[in-house]
């Protein structure tokens, strides 16, 4: 009986204790021989795992996410960028504005409150509104930023939470043939304090959308982000002239990347770990 391997309960446990798979023996000679050794295991990583929770709860630190948007935040400041904080709840006609309606992929993910009120599954739309507002001044360039939550209904969870922080910032004002360069060092100034040491650019012109501009990073080249430019062609809707650059990080796949996880459900706002850390052991 030498294929006698964990059983699927073990396996699920094992995961969840945070346990390599590939570096335990995986064949046993014996049912006995086998539960032992997982018991062995199981209770050293319960031990390790309590101890860092209590490292984390008595020293009273601050926690990675907790970190990295102080750090954004004060990089962003420094930068010349004021945060801002709007609404979580937006408008179905907000939404249509962007042109998220019945028939954009995004309408569907969105989770709705009443027929005309949602969750909003991005800032872009308050960030617009404001546009509108400051776009009235007389100095330019004009520089803002939210971080804020945003949710959206999502089926592949390893790289999707259902709410998510997202950290976007707007730039109005520049001259049209400086905004991809800035556009690229302020993303590379945010993805560098962020931890990530390397990450790549993705760019893309379509006529819908204009000219995009992804970053991608980790081993799976992941995209942490995505921006834009303006003259866009969702300016006219809301009646702004202005040139712009604007950029959104998921703050959660920060996170993960910089941590070297491949998933992202420990990162983010959950009932089971804190900072990392799995809190039922
Ligand atoms: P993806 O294709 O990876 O689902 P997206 O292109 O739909 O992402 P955007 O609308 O471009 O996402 O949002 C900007 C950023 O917000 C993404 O680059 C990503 O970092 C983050 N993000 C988007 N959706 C989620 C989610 N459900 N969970 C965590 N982060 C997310
Ligand atoms: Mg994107």
């Amino acid at each position: 009986m030498n294929d006698l391997t964990w059983t699927d309960t073990q396996i699920r446990r094992l995961k969840e204790l945070g346990v390599d798979l590939e570096n335990l023996p995986a064949c046993f000679s014996t049912l006995a021989e086998r539960n032992k050794i997982f018991q062995k295991i199981e209770k050293k990583q319960v031990k390790a795992g309590r101890e860092k929770l209590s490292d984390f709860l008595i020293q009273g630190g601050k926690s990675h996410i907790e970190k990295l948007k102080e750090t954004l935040c004060r990089i962003l400041h420094q930068q010349g960028f004021i945060q801002v904080f709007t609404p979580t709840i937006i408008t179905k006609a907000a939404l249509a504005k962007m042109t998220i309606d019945e028939d954009h992929p995004l309408f569907h993910q969105v989770y709705w409150l009443t027929e005309k009120q949602c969750l909003r599954p991005m800032l872009a739309p308050n960030l617009y509104s404001l546009m509108v507002d400051f776009s009235r001044l007389n100095h330019r360039p004009i520089r803002f930023f939210e971080m804020g939550s945003c949710f959206r209904k999502e089926s592949d969870g390893a790289r999707h939470n259902h709410e998510f922080t997202m950290l976007n910032f707007v730039e109005m004002g520049l001259a049209k043939e400086t905004r991809i360069d800035r556009l690229k060092e302020l993303a590379a100034i945010i993805a560098k304090a962020a931890g990530l040491n390397e990450f790549r650019f993705e760019s893309e012109d379509s006529t819908v959308y204009g000219t995009t501009l992804d970053v991608v990073a980790g081993p799976e080249n992941i995209e942490v982000a995505s921006g834009a430019m303006g003259p866009h062609p969702l300016d006219a809707a809301w009646g702004i002239t202005d040139t712009w650059t604007g950029m959104g990080f998921g703050i959660e796949r920060l996170l993960m990347i910089s941590q070297g996880d491949t998933s992202i459900g420990k990162w983010g706002k959950s009932l089971s770990y804190l900072d990392g850390i799995r809190l039922s052991i």
